[in-house]
């Protein structure tokens, strides 16, 4: 007799429930643009509506649980897919992608091993190499997908950490030298947490000072690498960014390029936002040297807007991830014959069993082409032009940055002093919340020069020209109530 399990659904109340949920998140996805962006709700509010239900002793009829848990859902996130959603960077997630997670969990590939997921994991390195020809990179490289950007860039810094340590650091470990980090002051915060996990610490980040184009300053990183060297430490790696956090801007990576070479450092490149616009004629010549990197992190997840989560790292040279990760216990039997050897990716990244992140942008790779992509990223960043525009001709706000998707702008009322920057700064920090709250435009913020800014970043799709005219008149709106309420104060 089969085993009755209670997990177990049969075929029947499968293709139900299902098509239940995937007729109710089409619904969904067919709203978004009339939902509120979010309703502002706080955790009490949230955890009030969950319950303090104890862990769920016996059975609850599945088709109970899915009407509850979509209404849960759809009634009180955040909706980044919605048109006019651009706080931070995260994107519009593609429809394609979304049923491509659904697959991917059907199979349940464990894309650790080759033996385990043949197709998949061949998949995955197909995609690998499409993102590599889709920036540009040489498509032999090595690479992987991970969890985001931050893990990317870690994985990046730890093969550079195998590859120019000049002994075997994977078995004696930092041996009290000073193995150093040269980034601009605007690279993410993952390099904190890069520092800080593979055990240098915080300290050995040099900053780098920006130009005013927001760019890490090439002449300052070479004197203080020269400085370093004269003082015997160990430079190892320059962090370029392709794409910065808070504005956009994009580092002169070939100028970055030439001072990796003449001190044999590890050049690794932050792309994670921005190194898919290398594509758009129009920007491409900003990403000169992007090739000559030895690690470039990108994030499908942002601008290639993959549904969460997908992050993915390059490494020039194909070996350099195997050498920085595997190790090969016995009770693994991956390697396959010689002639036509296997790719196991568990010795390729930190991850041991792996999901199959690579298939939802592989899905949409081939839904949209790069010509596709050209389009949307294009058009992205023509948006954002627009909305730097608008904001420079209006004569209560300034525009303060634009690159590539981004935009940065602040409200000034045209009767207000402004040389009082404190003033100034807590009322476009009240207009940010404001705006994250009323549920009418999600954008967040920046600080540039000490002014606090609204940062708008379109990695989105859905936006069109309509919603960048209505935030004006809604930061118009917004920022008058702010700026009388302030002024009653
Ligand atoms: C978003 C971002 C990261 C971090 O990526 P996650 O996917 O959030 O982990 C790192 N660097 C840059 C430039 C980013 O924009």
């Amino acid at each position: 007799m089969k085993r009755s399990a209670p997990i177990h659904i049969d075929a029947e109340q499968f293709r139900k429930n299902g098509h239940m949920l995937i007729d109710r998140i089409a619904a969904f996805l067919e709203s978004l643009p009339e939902q509120p962006v979010t309703k502002g709700e706080q955790p009490r509010e949230i955890r009030a509506l969950l319950g303090n239900e104890p862990l769920p002793v016996d059975a609850t009829p599945l088709e109970n649980i899915y009407m509850n848990v979509s209404e849960l859902l759809f009634q009180h996130s955040l909706h980044n897919g919605h048109p006019r959603f651009w706080g931070y960077i995260t994107s519009s997630a593609a429809p394609a992608g979304i049923l491509a997670d659904l697959l991917a969990a059907s199979v349940n590939a464990n894309v650790g091993a080759y033996p385990l997921s043949p197709v998949a994991t061949e998949i995955e390195k197909q995609t690998v190499r499409w993102i590599a020809e889709f920036i540009g990179f040489p498509n032999d490289c090595g690479g992987l997908f991970v969890s985001g950007g931050n893990m990317a860039n870690i994985t990046g810094l730890l093969a550079a950490r195998k590859a120019k340590a000049p002994w075997d650091i994977r078995k004696t470990g930092l041996n009290s030298r000073k193995m150093l980090i040269y980034c601009s002051v605007g690279t993410h915060t993952w390099i904190h947490k890069a520092a800080d996990l593979l055990g240098f610490g915080t300290d050995s980040i040099r900053w780098i000072g920006m130009n005013g184009d927001q760019q890490m300053q090439t002449q300052l990183l070479e004197n203080q690498i020269i400085e370093d060297l004269n003082q015997g430490h160990l430079p190892f790696v320059v962090v370029g960014t392709a794409g910065s956090v808070s504005t956009g801007s994009v580092d002169r990576l070939s100028e970055i390029a030439a001072v990796c070479k003449k001190h044999e450092l590890w050049f690794h490149i932050d792309g994670a936002y921005g190194a898919p616009a290398v594509i758009v004629p129009e920007v491409t010549a900003l990403f000169d040297g992007l090739e000559l990197a030895d690690s470039v992190a990108l994030d499908p997840h942002k601008w290639l807007y993959s549904p969460l989560e997908a992050g993915c790292i390059l490494v020039r040279n194909p070996k350099a991830l195997a050498e920085a990760f595997s190790f090969r216990p016995e009770y693994y039997n991956f390697d396959g014959s010689d002639e036509d050897p296997a790719t196991n990716f568990h010795e390729e990244g930190m991850q041991n069993s792996r999901g199959f992140r690579a298939l939802k942008v592989w899905v949409t790779l081939r839904q949209v082409g790069k010509n596709g992509y050209i389009g949307m990223l294009r058009e992205d960043i023509q948006l954002a032009k627009k909305l730097y525009d608008l904001t420079h001709a209006h004569p209560d706000m300034e525009a303060v940055s634009n690159h590539l998707s981004i935009t940065t702008f602040r409200y000034v009322p045209r009767d207000f002093d402004k040389n009082d920057l404190g003033r100034l700064n807590k009322l476009n920090e009240e207009l940010v919340n404001r705006i994250q709250t009323g549920g009418e435009a999600f954008v967040s913020n920046a600080v540039i020069d000490g002014k606090y800014c609204l940062r708008v970043c379109i990695v989105n799709y859905r936006t069109s020209e309509e919603d960048i005219e209505a935030l004006v008149e809604i930061v118009e709106r917004f920022g008058n109530e702010v700026f009388n309420q302030l002024k009653v104060k």
